[in-house]
């Protein structure tokens, strides 16, 4: 059965991915709600748009007059909220717009859900039944998997006590303590903890008033039409441009990565097929030290555009953001064993892909650095 899904930040890089495979891949008609912030673009959305399928609406989350009035006017079937401040250097810069939009967003965003829920119990109550608040959150929200401890046989140990020590961040993740639905929240900046707030609400309103609703926590994300202040594309087009590639600190932290086109097909399946008032962490089995990718992005560019110097050359270590969490990395079982979801891409293949495409869309790109963002380094502030 087609249904409705009014999305919230469908014009950034996570959302549009999920309007792209819900317009192209099923038969779902999409309401695409989007403040157009500094890192909104339709032109992530081109090929969906003249698609009688999806409607856009420019309107700011916080908005409840807005939020109410989309609900009503396009009774969705199922939402999925992904519209928020999402860069942590951005958040160290100015916390403010992180609490507003990912806390007081998110709390409006409720409330006119909760509003239009109850008014469809008295009017359709099948449509009741159904209806779903998807909240799409961070693996950040955990904080640092080196700073924990974790109860053991001999009691408290922590969890990854260096990790500079032993053999690569492969090998040693199977071993070592992984994010699970269960792990205590402690996060470690302005935008994990807003988005942790934002959790806490969603639980509550699930909890209080019955709203029924579904969290998921993922790991880092990467691919097309991703915002260039964000490390991959970072590296790739600085690459490109015979710029310094910055890796803070020395380049041990350790990130597990998943494509963002199977963050989108998981986070649908989430949707569809989740069980009301559950969470489940999503993530790609890909934990890798940041210096590690950059290396790997400089290979890969090499081989593509290659030049008489290393791509490898051009990397710079610089002084590390304050308070980054060392390594973070998720056990995605939950979802692969109850919902049948398994990532597509490894890391090779699809940061092949990414950096394919960056070489491809220039236009895209071109366009974005032209805006406001030229590059610079954020989150330097204390
Ligand atoms: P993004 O920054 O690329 O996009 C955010 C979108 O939200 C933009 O289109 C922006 O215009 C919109 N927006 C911001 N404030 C708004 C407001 N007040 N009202 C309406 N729209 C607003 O973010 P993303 O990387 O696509 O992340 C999407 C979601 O997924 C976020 O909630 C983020 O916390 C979560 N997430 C991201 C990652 C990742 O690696 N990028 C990983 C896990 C979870």
């Amino acid at each position: 059965m087609p249904k409705t899904f009014l999305i919230t930040g469908g014009a950034g890089f996570i959302g549009s991915a999920v309007v792209r495979e819900l317009i192209h891949n099923t038969d779902h008609t999409v309401i695409n709600v989007d403040k157009l912030t500094y890192a909104g673009n339709l032109e992530s959305l081109e090929t969906v748009a003249n698609n009688p399928r999806y409607t856009f609406i420019q309107a700011d989350i916080c908005d409840a007059k807005a939020m109410q009035q989309a609900f009503n006017t396009h009774q969705p079937d199922v939402v999925m909220h992904l519209a928020a401040e999402s860069h942590v250097d951005r958040s160290i810069d100015g916390p403010a717009a992180f609490m507003e939009t990912n806390i007081i967003g998110t709390y409006t965003l409720l409330e006119a859900a909760k509003n239009y829920w109850r008014s469809l119990k008295e009017t359709n109550p099948a449509k009741a039944e159904t209806f779903r608040f998807h909240h799409i959150s961070t693996d950040e929200v955990y904080g640092d998997l080196a700073e924990q401890t974790f109860p053991t046989p001999h009691g408290s140990e922590p969890a990854f006590p260096s990790p500079l020590a032993g053999e690569g961040p492969g090998e040693r993740g199977q071993s070592l303590p992984l994010f699970t639905e269960t792990t205590p929240y402690a996060p470690s900046s302005p935008y994990s903890a807003s988005k942790a707030s934002s959790d806490h609400l969603v639980r509550a309103w699930q909890r209080t008033y019955g709203l029924p609703t579904l969290i998921t926590n993922c790991s880092n994300n990467y691919g097309p039409y991703h915002f260039p202040e964000k490390l991959i594309p970072l590296v790739i087009l600085n690459a490109l441009a015979g710029k310094p590639l910055p890796v803070y600190g020395d380049g041990s932290q350790i990130r597990d990565w998943l494509y963002v086109e199977d963050h989108a097909r998981a986070l649908i399946l989430v949707a569809q097929n989740g069980g009301v008032g559950e969470t489940y962490n999503i993530g790609g089995h890909n934990e890798k030290q940041n210096i590690e990718v950059v290396q790997t992005i400089c290979d890969i560019l090499q081989e593509q555009v290659p030049k008489s110097t290393n791509y490898r050359d051009q990397i710079t270590f610089v002084a590390d953001r304050p308070g980054h969490d060392l390594r973070y990395a998720i056990d995605a079982s939950k979802i692969e064993r109850e919902l049948g979801w398994t990532p597509r891409e490894t890391f090779e293949t699809g940061l092949r892909k990414t950096v394919l495409w960056y070489i491809e869309n220039k236009i895209w790109w071109k366009r974005v650095q032209d805006g406001s963002y030229q590059g610079e380094r954020l989150g330097v502030s204390t």
